[in-house]
């Protein structure tokens, strides 16, 4: 029987039990491969690394999503940097949004996922509302004038394709393209194993904006314990946002979640000493 070996990191790691690869190429960007595993379901990599399963996408994909949208209260334009499995965009366009911009480099990824994986955007792509726009997030920032309450950046980890979506320019401008009250949330790393990753965007974002922070959310097939995520906003308030008020509005919204709520929102804000250490 075969096995996928996480290549993240070079001296520690995991691996999958693989049934059956369904589809690997390489694409004009990165190295890809859909593959069926006995416990998670299918799964997506990118150059070696584990980027989706079916298993427990649920967890990265409502967190980084309903905490933005939740803590904001009114936004109607969201943009979704990287994000080609889709995930994000279902998630998101449960809310009340008017308009949802993705920005995914790789068309590939949206291609294959969609036919490969189709819950994981569970026909997001379908929806009038949502405009895919196959390119750089790096260069699509620079030129866009648009103006987003709620910016997620879902990349891959900050080396190939994805590097770019970490320096301080790229954030500069998407605080360009925040509209006043806006929120940035970022794909931010496992500070047990990437510690350097979360002092760098921590870093370069409490630069930029008012309030940098990170929540953190357990997801299973990020291998070392919590993953974080970044948190940039020039609203200081929006991180205080009592529970009470974070109930009263996704609550009403009567979106089915298995890992977000209100409450676990609020507890996300409250890291593991190890992690807020890092973020002081
Ligand atoms: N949830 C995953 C994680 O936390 O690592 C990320 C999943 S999603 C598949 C990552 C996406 O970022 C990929 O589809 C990749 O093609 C896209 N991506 C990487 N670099 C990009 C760039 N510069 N501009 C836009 N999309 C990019």
């Amino acid at each position: 029987m075969e096995w996928f070996n996480e290549t993240l990191y070079p001296n520690i790691g995991q691996r999958f039990q693989v049934t059956k690869v369904v589809f690997r190429e390489k694409t004009e960007h990165q190295d890809l491969i859909i593959f069926e595993t006995p416990v998670l379901g299918r799964a997506l990599a990118l150059d070696g690394v584990i980027q989706v399963t079916e298993g427990d996408e649920y967890v990265y994909h409502e967190m980084l999503t309903h905490v933005p949208l939740t803590a904001h209260g009114k936004a109607k334009r969201m943009l979704i940097v990287g994000g080609g499995d889709g995930g994000i965009a279902r998630e998101a366009l449960k809310h009340p949004l008017e308009r949802v911009v993705m920005v995914e480099i790789d068309r590939a990824v949206v291609d294959l996922c969609t036919k490969y994986m189709p819950g994981v955007s569970g026909g997001a792509f379908d929806d009038k509302r949502l405009d895919l726009v196959i390119a750089d997030g790096c260069k699509y920032m620079a030129e866009t004038s648009e103006r987003f309450d709620v910016i997620v950046v879902d990349s891959t980890d900050p080396q190939g394709p994805g590097e770019v979506l970490f320096t301080e320019q790229f954030y500069k401008d998407c605080k360009r393209s925040l509209a006043p009250g806006g929120v940035l949330c970022v794909q931010d790393g496992v500070p047990f194993l990437q510690p350097d990753e979360l002092v760098m965007v921590n870093g370069r974002l409490k630069k930029i904006f008012a309030d940098a922070y990170a929540y953190v959310a357990a997801i299973p097939t990020y291998y070392g314990g919590f993953m974080a995520l970044g948190w940039a906003t020039d609203d200081k308030s929006l991180r205080q946002t009592k529970v009470e008020v974070l109930s009263e509005r996704f609550d009403k919204l009567s979106i089915r979640t298995k890992y977000y709520t209100p409450h676990v929102h609020a507890g996300a804000f409250h890291p593991p000493r190890f992690i807020a250490e890092k973020l002081a």
